[in-house]
C-alpha cells in the first residue's frame, strides 16, 4: 500500500500480515525478542544427536527474557553436553491453497 503524503514524499505502509518487512529492525538476540517476533528456538545436543525445542514463553516467565542467546548455552538434561541453539524463523500462516493463488 503506497500513499502520497502532504510533503510530496511517498510513504510506504506495510500491512501487519506482510512478512516481507526487510527494513524493519527486529531484535532476535534475546529469548523475548525471538518470542515477540514469532521465532522459535531449538537446541541440538551433539552428545545425544537430538533436537529439543526450547519453551520460549517459559524462559521469559522465568525471568530469562532479556538474556542474550549467544551468551547462554543450553545444557542437555540427559548427557550434560552443552548444546547449540538454532533459531527457527516464523512459519508463514498461509495454507497450501492460498499459497497457490
Ligand atoms: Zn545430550
Amino acid at each position: 500500500m503506497i500513499s502520497e503524503m502532504s510533503d510530496g514524499k511517498t510513504k510506504v505502509q506495510t500491512l501487519p500480515c506482510d512478512h516481507a518487512q526487510a527494513m524493519q529492525r527486529i531484535d532476535l538476540s534475546t529469548f523475548r525478542g525471538l518470542l515477540e517476533n514469532g521465532h522459535g528456538l531449538d537446541c541440538y545436543c551433539p552428545g545425544c544427536r537430538q533436537w529439543a525445542h526450547a519453551n520460549l514463553p517459559d524462559l521469559v516467565r522465568q525471568g530469562l527474557g532479556d538474556r542474550l542467546i549467544r551468551e547462554s548455552r543450553p545444557r542437555c538434561r540427559k548427557c550434560g553436553s552443552s548444546g547449540e541453539w538454532q533459531v527457527r524463523p516464523p512459519v508463514p500462516r498461509f495454507d497450501g491453497a492460498r499459497w497457490m493463488q
